[in-house]
């Protein structure tokens, strides 16, 4: 198992909101992902990787997309706005996302928020102290922080990069514990 935890959003991250189809209920019953965003999260899940979906919307929307895509279980829980009663950036959904994990203070060095959203996913990660990546794939959301609270950790332009950082971001996880090793 990596040592590594990412928490990661859904809507315009790896689900292209412009193609969801909804139902009368406002449920998505349909929708297409960015170019290697499927196969990422299906690399992710069979590396052992952590993934918590973090996600505003509803429960049954999330199972609709992620069953279509054979990846209902690429993530280890779901957090989900509907199921916590607030949105990101909503410290409730951060907490409820570490509680389900069973992760503590000591472990928020092991955790990265990715994203598409400043206000939400970023503004989130920030007042949690974790870190996090803005992933701007979309342009439907502003790229450029307003304030300091939306400053991510990380920018990545795409698919591609955000998993050459995730592989750097797990390497540094797994150095710095054997540099801890050897000096006890
Ligand atoms: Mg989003």
């Amino acid at each position: 198992l990596k040592k590594l935890i990412l928490f990661v959003d859904s809507g315009d991250t790896f689900v292209d909101e412009a193609t969801e189809v909804r139902d009368e209920n406002g449920t998505v019953v349909h929708s297409e992902m960015f170019p290697g965003a499927q196969g990422l999260l299906a690399d992710w899940r069979d590396a052992g990787y952590s993934v918590v979906l973090v996600a505003d919307g509803t429960v049954a929307s999330f199972e609709n997309i992620y069953q279509e895509k054979g990846l209902s279980d690429c993530f280890c829980k779901r957090v989900i706005s509907e199921a916590v009663g607030v949105c990101k950036p909503n410290a409730a959904m951060f907490e409820e996302a570490m509680r389900v994990m069973n992760l503590g203070e000591s472990d928020k060095k092991r955790i990265v928020m990715i994203g598409n959203n400043l206000e939400r996913d970023i503004v989130g990660a920030n007042r949690m102290g974790i870190r996090s990546i803005f992933i701007a794939v979309s342009n439907k959301r502003r790229k450029y922080p307003l304030c300091e609270e939306e400053i991510p950790t990380y920018v990545v332009k795409n698919h591609t990069e955000l998993r050459a950082l995730v592989e750097v971001l797990e390497m540094q996880l797994e150095n710095q514990d054997i540099l801890e090793i050897k000096n006890t």
